[in-house]
């Protein structure tokens, strides 16, 4: 059994959805914060190879009875706080989930990682899910790569670079297991709609304004959610040891470019003008310290792995759209926060 922590969030919940597709056996831990969502792993939750735990990644005596409990063979860690528009309002959650809790992680997997058989012991892994963030921000060219220095600028950045540099210790210093994967923005259905491209989509469908930091001419590597899962999955079943590897769909976009795309889009979907929606554009003052440019170097997974995305960013707009316009009850639910008040202890296993 896998352990899956953060797997009600935004890319732990598709890579919970795609395991159990495969008829993977997975443990799914989640503290279910304002960004966990169980309606988003309702899937994989009903299966009877699945087990849910509402669990904080800190609490190492509950994550080691569950490693002991479900015989777990790795560990993929998606848990964090990830806005880093919240990260700059107060960093405080940040440092306790994001550090101290990736460390508290890592000492219960450890523990565990002692304990078990040689063999068992070969095959496990600690897998930890990172961001490009760390890399800081890029001029007008180049990309970043495995061996580039870290220089996070947001206390979000700040904080995955410290559990990076947590994780990599582990290893040299206890012989952990582990596998770090630095990846790109990511977009595709169920990402918690404070975030970018939800946001812009919901605001444009309700003709409500899109506030577009700055200039709006920063630009990401967007990657569809799908594709960071597979190439997870790659890295857990054939990633060397104690290595890195950076993740990221070459599709470089500013922000504006990404806003428009979705204008088109809505307009599309709606049987509407284009100009409709991109009259709602408003640039509002920059966020402080905002990233410039990011831009990923991924022949490292692509050449040894294998890896390539599957999805060009304009099919997977096209479908990300028409999913958010075609799935209100779970923007309303995420949105007033009324799943946390359903019915958990019909999940609870632990
Ligand atoms: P998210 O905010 O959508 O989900 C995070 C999940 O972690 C939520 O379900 C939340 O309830 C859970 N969580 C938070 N604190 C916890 C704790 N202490 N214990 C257990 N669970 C906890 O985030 P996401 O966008 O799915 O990102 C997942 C991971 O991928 C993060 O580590 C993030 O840094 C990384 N990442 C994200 C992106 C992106 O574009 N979204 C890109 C690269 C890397």
């Amino acid at each position: 059994m896998l352990m899956v922590t953060g797997a009600a969030g935004f890319i732990g919940g598709a890579f919970a959805r795609m395991e159990a597709d495969m008829g993977r056996r997975l443990c799914l831990v989640d503290k279910l914060t304002y960004a966990g969502n169980l309606q988003s792993i309702e899937k994989p939750l009903r299966l009877a190879t699945t087990v849910f735990a509402h669990c904080d990644i800190g609490d190492q005596a509950q994550i080691l009875q569950l490693l002991r409990t479900h015989g777990c063979t790795g560990i993929v860690n998606f848990a964090a706080e990830s806005h880093v528009d919240r990260s700059i309002d107060c960093p405080d959650p940040f440092v306790d989930t994001n550090v101290s809790g990736t460390v508290r992680l890592l000492g219960a997997a450890l523990s565990y990682y002692r304990e078990l058989e040689p063999n068992t012991q070969n095959a496990f892994r600690f897998l930890h899910v990172s961001t490009d963030e760390v890399y800081g921000s890029l001029g007008a060219s180049g990309a970043f790569s495995e061996t580039s220095q870290y220089a996070p600028n947001s206390p979000y950045a700040a904080s995955k670079a410290a559990s990076d540099h947590f994780v990599r210790a582990y290893h040299h210093t206890y012989g952990l297991p582990v596998l770090i994967t630095n990846c790109s923005n990511n977009y595709g259905p169920y990402q918690f709609p404070e975030k970018l491209i939800p946001l812009m989509i919901l605001n444009a469908a309700a003709g409500k304004p899109l506030p577009v930091y700055g200039d709006g001419k920063q630009i990401r590597d967007w990657l569809h959610v799908t594709d960071h899962c597979r190439a997870i999955r790659l890295v857990l079943d054939r990633g060397r040891i104690g290595e890195v590897y950076n993740i990221g769909g070459g599709t470089e976009l500013t922000n504006l470019e990404v806003v428009h795309l979705i204008c088109q889009q809505v307009a599309e979907c709606s049987n509407a003008r284009a100009a409709d929606y991109l009259r709602l554009i408003q640039h509002v003052t920059d966020r402080p310290g905002h990233d410039r440019r990011y831009a990923i170097d991924s022949q490292k997974i692509r050449m040894e792995l294998g890896w390539t995305p599957d999805q060009t960013f304009s099919s997977g707009i096209c479908e990300t759209v028409r999913w958010y316009l075609e799935n209100n009850a779970w923007v309303d639910a995420v949105r007033s926060g009324a799943y946390r008040r359903l019915g958990l202890a019909s999940f609870a296993v632990s």
